[in-house]
């Protein structure tokens, strides 16, 4: 039995932690090989080890030399290693790590530290070898390369009964420090737990797992016992930032479960994540609700599109000249409309698409909607459930929400609903309550 065992920002932010951590490895053998992040933050309002490498990039950029950003980050590494007491020379290995730095002068490499160092330390700490991302984790064309990762890591793991592996970089083909996005060290766990064929994917974080929505609109939401790959992705890719939406790929081709779990209470069981065809609903017709604001809705009409082939390409070749790219595309038999991303449309480029657009397509009618909230309704119960759209429609008008678009992904799986920005508390808090408190038993 192999586990691999990612731990977050949270779990290594300090010398306390970082001992939890070893005892949760400690407590099973099957443990094996580890997964760090960079520092994060001990308090709300303390600042993540990552943000300060970013600032100490500036830094380097305008100065030529590291500077106060660094010395913060220099001061925290140091005091994680005072509360551990290992053989580590933090001091030789903070001045190294300064001087590439100022080297290499890049972004990606400075914030790649954050988690070189944590991995430094958490390896001596456990007293098993570091594996540095770089020699195992390849890029290309911006890029994973997974076949050339997934071998390469099974390569420097191979014979190695315990290891840590940091997160979040790699390198690319021209032999340069990559990072992932923000949040990365998620996708470096799974292609470790691809590359040595683990049994399971344990992702040990702040919070016990997924909620059933956000606690900040409503107050101590249930949490979601088991999520297939799929309801996954649509949760987090709508908001749900418990993992990295991309951390599912690579797990999922090989079909290894992912647990999410928290370091603070490992006793809780946590949110198992499965492929659908493990994936025993527990009943409930909708799993997850999720949503994020601040979107626009361009919308087309103009009579017997249908029957002109290659109509929506117009449009989106407007879209793909100005690299935009749209969430949603609902149609109708004389009606299209783009759901996008407001934050790509702004200084006139809403206004520039739009003129474009009507000059390509020359519809009947072109109107915008703009401040649209998205809520996803997620959930592979809905599609055997009689009457889930009704329940789902009534709520959110009993909450008196105009619904401003609709869109049913075509897995059955989620129902995109659009409402004014000012209504997506309300609404959210209005379908929990009919599918999460209705349906519980004791109501
Ligand atoms: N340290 C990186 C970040 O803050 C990556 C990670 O924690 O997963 O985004």
């Amino acid at each position: 039995m192999i586990k691999v065992c990612k731990f977050g920002g949270t779990s290594m932010a300090d010398g306390i932690t970082a001992l939890r951590v070893k005892r949760i490895l400690d407590a099973d053998p099957a443990r094996r090989y580890v997964v760090v992040s960079a520092p994060g933050k001990r308090y709300s309002g303390d600042v993540k080890v990552t943000d300060l490498l970013y600032e100490t990039a500036r830094e380097v950029k305008e100065g030529g030399h590291v500077g106060d950003a660094y010395a913060r980050v220099a001061a925290r590494y140091r005091s994680i290693v005072k509360e551990l007491s290992i053989g580590l020379d933090i001091d030789a290995l903070l001045e190294e790590t300064a001087r590439a730095i100022e080297e290499e002068g890049d972004a990606d490499f400075a914030a790649s530290r954050g988690e070189y160092l944590s991995g430094r330390i958490m390896a001596a700490l456990l007293e098993v070898p570091f594996i540095d991302a770089k020699d195992v984790v390849k890029f290309k064309g911006g890029n994973l390369n997974g076949k050339l990762s997934y071998s390469l890591v099974r390569k420097a793991l191979k014979g190695k009964p315990r290891a840590v592996v940091a997160g979040f970089y790699g390198e690319d083909e021209n032999g340069r420090v990559k990072t992932f996005p923000r949040g990365g060290s998620d996708i470096t766990g799974a292609i470790v737990a691809r590359a040595v064929g683990a049994d399971e994917y344990e992702n040990w974080t702040d919070v016990s797992g997924f909620l059933a929505c956000d606690p900040r609109i409503v107050p101590s939401p249930v949490g979601i016992g088991t999520l297939s790959y799929k309801e996954l992705r649509e949760l987090s890719y709508m908001g749900a930032d418990v993992l990295h939406s991309d951390a599912v790929y690579p797990v999922r081709e090989a079909n290894i479960p992912i647990r999410i779990l928290n370091t603070f209470r490992p006793e809780d069981a946590g949110t198992r994540i499965v492929s659908t065809e493990h994936f025993h609903p527990d009943g409930r017709t909708v799993t997850g609700i999720a949503g994020k604001k601040n979107f626009t809705v361009i919308f087309l009409e103009k009579a017997r599109m249908n029957e002109m082939s290659g109509f929506a390409l117009l449009p989106l070749k407007v879209l793909k000249r100005h690299n935009i790219s749209f969430e949603h595309m609902p149609s109708g038999i004389d009606t299209l409309s783009f759901v996008i991303d407001s934050s790509g449309l702004k200084n006139g480029v809403l206004q520039e698409v739009i003129g474009e657009i009507g000059k390509a397509v020359s519809p009947d009618k072109i109107s915008v909607i703009e401040n649209v909230a998205l809520i996803a309704v997620v959930g592979h119960g809905m599609n055997r459930k009689v009457g889930t759209a009704a329940r789902l429609f009534g709520a959110i008008a009993r909450a008196g929400v105009n619904v401003r678009m609709i869109d049913q992904g075509s897995s059955e799986l989620n129902i995109i609903v659009g409402v004014d920005n000012e209504n997506y508390e309300r609404s959210i808090k209005a379908v929990y309550d009919e599918f999460f408190l209705r349906d519980d038993p004791a109501f």
